[in-house]
């Protein structure tokens, strides 16, 4: 079964992204808990998020993912800032907890001169200081492009985060096909071996996401600008093997495509029909 959907806005509310993941023919979605850009939430509806909950298991959803907001830095070297993602990471998992059993996916951070090793430790912190034996929600750190001072470009960055958690089963890793091509995965040509290594460095039982977007510029370019599936370095017929892909199968894949809704659409039924089609497809 492909579990597929794409990033919705939560604008209309909960429930309402369920009807429009389903109207879309997604099984699955992505969304912001709160306004992307600013650090408010408004207080979320307790009867639209337990109808959501009805909702998803009525309709046999797969796990659907919160991102977290991208302003959120868990290793800024200002202290101000790392305190104020730790308020939006504990909140938004408050919120999560109302809908068991889902994920919480986040952007390791940028360490802003630091160096890789000192964001390693504050993120750890971060999630040590959040995570509960108690939660049913699973919180996933992306893999990143690498762009500026990112961390999380390399699956080496993430293992030595994972390493250090107090309660690593409560962590995954949400890798992005256009993040992995940018930071000099190659996706296009060298999915298996990207599997593998992943397997060998973090372990692919901790890998329980995909991002699926095609990208804007060649492997290695550090941009992360994702394209339309089909229209980018990646290709198509890469992407419908990492939807086919035996160790990826039963995960869910979230398009964030530059794309209205009807777009979303068309892909989802495009990478629906491929990938229904699909034995292993040639890579020009
Ligand atoms: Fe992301
Ligand atoms: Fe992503
Ligand atoms: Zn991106």
């Amino acid at each position: 079964m492909l579990h597929i959907g794409c990033h919705l806005s939560i604008a209309g509310g909960f429930l309402a992204m369920g009807k429009l993941a389903s109207s879309i023919g997604a099984d699955t979605f992505q969304c912001f808990l709160r306004n992307p850009r600013g650090a408010s939430a408004k207080a979320p509806n307790r009867e639209d998020i337990s109808a959501l909950n009805a909702y998803l298991k009525q309709n046999r959803f797969a796990p659907f993912i919160a991102h977290a907001p991208y302003t959120m830095n868990a290793c800024s070297s200002s202290g101000r800032v790392r305190e104020l993602a730790y308020e939006m990471f504990a909140g938004d998992l408050a919120v999560m907890e109302q809908l068991p059993g889902n994920y919480y996916n986040f952007h390791p951070g940028s360490h802003l001169g630091q160096g890789t090793k000192t964001a390693e430790i504050l993120i750890a912190d971060l999630l040590n200081r959040c995570l509960t034996p108690e939660q049913s929600t699973i919180v996933l750190l992306e893999t990143m492009s690498g762009k500026g001072t990112e961390v999380g470009r390399s699956f080496e960055e993430l293992a030595r985060i994972l390493e250090r958690l107090e309660l690593p089963d409560k962590a995954g890793v949400c890798i992005d096909t256009c993040h992995l091509s940018d930071a000099g995965y190659d996706v296009r040509h060298n999915l298996d071996g990207i599997l593998r290594e992943f397997d060998r460095v973090i372990g692919l039982s901790r890998l329980m996401a995909v991002h699926v977007n095609d990208s804007l510029n060649p492997p290695g370019s550090r941009k992360d600008r994702h394209a339309r599936i089909g229209e980018g370095a990646i290709g198509l017929p890469a992407l419908v093997n990492v939807l086919t892909h035996p160790a990826l199968r039963g995960l869910p894949f979230i398009l964030e495509t530059p794309n209205d809704t009807a777009g979303h659409k068309q892909e989802i039924a495009l990478l629906r029909q491929k990938s229904a089609l699909s034995g292993k497809e040639d890579i020009p």
